[in-house]
């Protein structure tokens, strides 16, 4: 089978899922339907017989879209509701006279139609039936005041000025609230869409926690605090995985992940005594505790991090892993730049290694 181009499928997938959910669709094309069933009892009482025909029409479309999303099929309902509200007003601007402010809907449908339809990496096609249809609505606005105001609207249907006076507030307040809700709805899905990518861009997607990029941001920001005279001490451990390749090539890559894992979920618990963590690269972290405890209990902290992560009990297949990690630390001492900061750890963490490995260096 041919693979759809991305740029398609980005188009799909975004206005098909990202625009409104299926449910909230529904409650759109439900409350439309049941506004136009009310409609129907208005143009039987004022005797406005093409709108009586036309609005079964447009209630019509209601049921078939009710169907369509029920089917999950958003694309072609949006188009249908499109349609449905610009005939609409064509037909009752026509009939019922510009008096009644119908046109004033079209300023709704038009912010409406760059919701689900304009997305910046859209392809050709559906960008050019957007434009097309842009086009259209004020065209057809433009053609609707020009005719009004040199009184060819209505053609025949007057409705008494009072009443068409109401007709234009109230249809004025549904056009702005629906400008209102298209562009709440819009702000709201770019501001989900920032937290989201605000998320992956500060955190390690295999073990959810701070990356490299974030955690050293903040490293960087303790040590200016620190320079600008906070009280306290800064401390900071790299932590290493032992014999990670071995585990890796002896349990597989894929159980080297969760192993990775499991050492992140002991992190957790040290939040409370102000531990900040973050994957520093491969099977390396960074550890800051930034002034709330002394640099000997950090040294504790550490050495119960290391046990803990001694006694783990992980499996695979049935077999007992084993893992142990070395640590270096060190704590910040006035005009440490961050690299020999770090490198202070890093030194320390060589020589866990070097004497023997699953252990502490804090001096
Ligand atoms: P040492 O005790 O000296 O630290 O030995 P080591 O085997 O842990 O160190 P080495 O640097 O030789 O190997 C680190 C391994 O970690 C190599 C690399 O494939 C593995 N690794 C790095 N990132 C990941 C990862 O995201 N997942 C898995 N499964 N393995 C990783
Ligand atoms: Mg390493
Ligand atoms: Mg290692």
């Amino acid at each position: 089978m041919e693979k759809e181009p991305l740029r398609d499928r980005t188009y799909k997938e975004m206005s098909d899922g990202d625009y409104l959910d299926n449910s909230q669709y529904m409650v759109v094309a439900v409350s439309l339907g049941i506004t136009h069933f009310l409609m129907e009892f208005f143009y039987i009482w004022i005797g406005c017989t093409p709108m009586i025909i036309i609005n079964i029409f447009s209630f019509l479309s209601y049921v078939v879209s009710v169907f369509l999303i029920s089917k999950g099929k958003h694309l072609i309902t949006v188009w249908i509701m499109e349609a449905e509200i610009f005939w609409h007003v064509i037909f009752a601007s026509i009939f019922l006279g510009i008096k009644c402010g119908y046109h004033l809907w079209l300023f709704g449908t038009f912010s409406s139609i760059f919701l689900p339809f304009f997305i910046p990496n859209l392809s050709q096609k559906p960008k050019k039936q957007i434009g097309l249809y842009a086009i259209t609505i004020v065209l057809g606005f433009e053609i609707l005041v020009f005719l009004g105001k040199h009184g060819y609207l209505p053609t025949k249907y007057n409705v008494n000025e009072d009443l068409a006076e109401i007709l234009y507030y109230i249809n004025a307040a549904l056009g702005f609230i629906s400008i209102m809700i298209y562009t709440s709805i819009y702000n709201q899905r770019m501001a989900m869409k920032n937290i989201e990518m605000t998320f992956v861009a500060e955190h390690d997607s295999l073990t959810g926690i701070f990356n490299r990029n974030k955690i050293q941001g903040i490293l960087e920001a303790e040590i200016l605090r620190k320079g600008a005279g906070s009280e306290g001490n800064l401390s900071i451990a790299i932590l290493d995985v032992d014999h990670f390749k071995i585990i890796n090539d002896t349990y597989g890559h894929l159980t080297g992940d969760s192993v990775l894992k499991s050492i992140t979920e002991c992190f957790k618990k040290y939040s409370k005594n102000g531990l900040i963590y973050g994957r520093w690269g491969g099977e390396e972290f960074l550890l800051i505790s930034p002034e709330i405890i002394s640099y000997e209990a950090f040294g504790e902290m550490l050495e119960d991090l290391r046990k803990t992560i001694e006694e783990l009990e992980l499996t695979s297949g049935g077999e007992i892993i084993r893992v142990s990690v070395s640590i270096g630390a060190a704590v910040y001492e006035e005009g440490l730049s961050m690299d020999k900061f770090i490198q202070k750890a890093d030194d320390r963490l060589y020589e866990a290694k070097e004497s023997g490995r699953n252990r502490v260096v804090c001096e």
